[in-house]
């Protein structure tokens, strides 16, 4: 018997392997029991995860990458999602700190540079919160998160856009940075091949949204490349990333799992309203990946603040947004930790996957000296060299979106 199956319209960075296809309907199932939005496919990949015939791909880029890494007329820089870092560890056997053995792994693949996206969250958090307290003097609320492009999509076709903070995601802040901070400070005669390392398909159809992006390749099409060239993990040495964008706040690095955008914005809000440091007492309220909906009142001193967080749309479309001042929105069930783009796990073993990379970031999180994105002193040196003030006529024209 055929049964429905999802649709998918142009400029989707997903395809159908149609002699795989056995109509089963279980795309169709997963895609209205997450996000419940009919044929208006936001290209999140959740139908990917859950397809037992893997009938359902994005489109992979990586064998153009490979081509580019094998061209000595190109110069390639990679930067690491978040998540990522966390995802490859069973896939690999990786014993040892997994983001350093990852940039050792993209080294040997002939990457010239290795950066960490988690900076670029660092700079979306320092301007979205700058936009925050912009919206609490003007008393405009909510302001929802804009680093999920499956999010975005969706708002723009249900006419919330205008809640959505127009601070561009981590991967074009990271995009900026790339092309047009750090060339000021690299030796790069060659033309550079600017490659994003990401959970996320959706992210594929983002960077159309920018030129300073060339790539996006999924954390599975990275595990295809580690194949096709034949490179022994076990016998790769874990490597630093390449300073000037590569030492982030663990504020950036929660941007992988659910609740940790918000809790990013509310730690650097926090300070900038209070000039004085998030109460340790309140840290991770709404950082808990197993469930879709959480929210919490935090005392600012200055206010009351009501806060949610949210993933998947159907778990939006049950919420009043009225009634909360700031909404992190995540499209995948856990946030991108359980992204389109991540290795395939059953799918009776998906819940505790993304309990165990949600921990993982967390552990980094506990881990790290550096916890707070206003802190960084790579942020602060952006903003001196570059940008100007946050929030500012610069930092508006360089690091927001003109569209929303
Ligand atoms: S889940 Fe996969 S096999 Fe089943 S109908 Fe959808 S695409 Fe076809
Ligand atoms: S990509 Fe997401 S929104 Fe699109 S069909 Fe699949 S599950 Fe539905
Ligand atoms: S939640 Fe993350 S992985 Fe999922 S669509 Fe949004 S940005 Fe991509």
């Amino acid at each position: 018997m055929k049964n429905e199956r999802v649709e998918f319209g142009i400029n989707c960075a997903i395809t159908r392997i149609e002699e795989k296809c056995t109509y089963c309907g279980l795309c169709k199932k997963t895609c209205d029991s997450v996000q419940n939005i009919g044929n208006d496919c936001i290209k999140c990949g959740q139908c990917i995860l859950t397809c037992p015939m893997g009938a359902l791909v994005p489109y992979y880029n990586y064998q153009e990458v490979l081509n580019y890494l094998n061209d000595t007329d190109y110069t390639c820089i990679i930067s690491i999602s978040p998540a990522t870092r966390v995802s490859l560890i069973n896939e690999l056997n990786i014993t040892g700190d997994p983001t350093r053995k990852l940039v050792g792994i993209l080294k040997a693949l002939g990457f010239d540079y290795v950066y960490d996206v988690a900076v670029g969250a660092d700079l979306t958090t320092v301007e979205e919160s700058m936009e925050f307290i912009e919206r609490i003097k003007t008393n405009n609320f909510p302001l929802m998160t804009s680093c999920c492009p499956s999010w975005k999509s969706y708002a723009i076709t249900n006419n919330l856009d205008k809640y959505v903070s127009s601070t561009k995601s981590p991967i074009k802040m990271q995009g900026y940075l790339v092309k047009n901070y750090l060339n000021r400070y690299i030796d790069v005669k060659n033309k550079v091949i600017n490659v994003l390392l990401m959970p996320c398909v959706s992210k594929k159809i983002e960077i159309h949204e920018t030129d300073d992006i060339d790539y996006v390749i999924t954390t599975r099409e990275l595990l295809y490349m580690i194949s096709e060239a034949k490179i022994d993990v076990s016998s790769i040495k874990e490597k630093d990333f390449d300073s000037l964008v590569g030492n982030a706040s663990s504020s950036g690095v929660i941007f992988g799992t659910a609740g940790g955008v918000l809790e990013s914005v509310l730690r650097t809000t926090y300070y900038l309203m209070n000039n004085e440091e998030f109460p340790k007492n309140l840290e991770r309220k709404l950082m808990d990946s197993k469930e879709l909906f959480q929210e919490a009142e935090y005392d600012f001193k200055k206010l009351k603040l009501k806060v949610a967080r949210v993933s998947t749309m159907k778990e939006l479309q049950k919420m009043d947004i009225h009634k909360y001042h700031l909404i992190e929105v995540m499209a995948c069930p856990g946030g991108c930790i359980n992204g389109g783009g991540q290795p395939l796990v059953p799918t009776n073993d998906n819940m505790e996957s993304r309990i165990d990379k949600s921990t993982k970031l967390i552990d980094i999180d506990n881990d790290k000296s550096l916890r707070y994105s206003y802190k960084s002193e790579e942020i602060n040196d952006i903003y001196k060299y570059d940008i100007g003030v946050p929030g500012g006529k610069q930092a508006h024209k360089k690091l927001h979106d003109s569209d929303l």
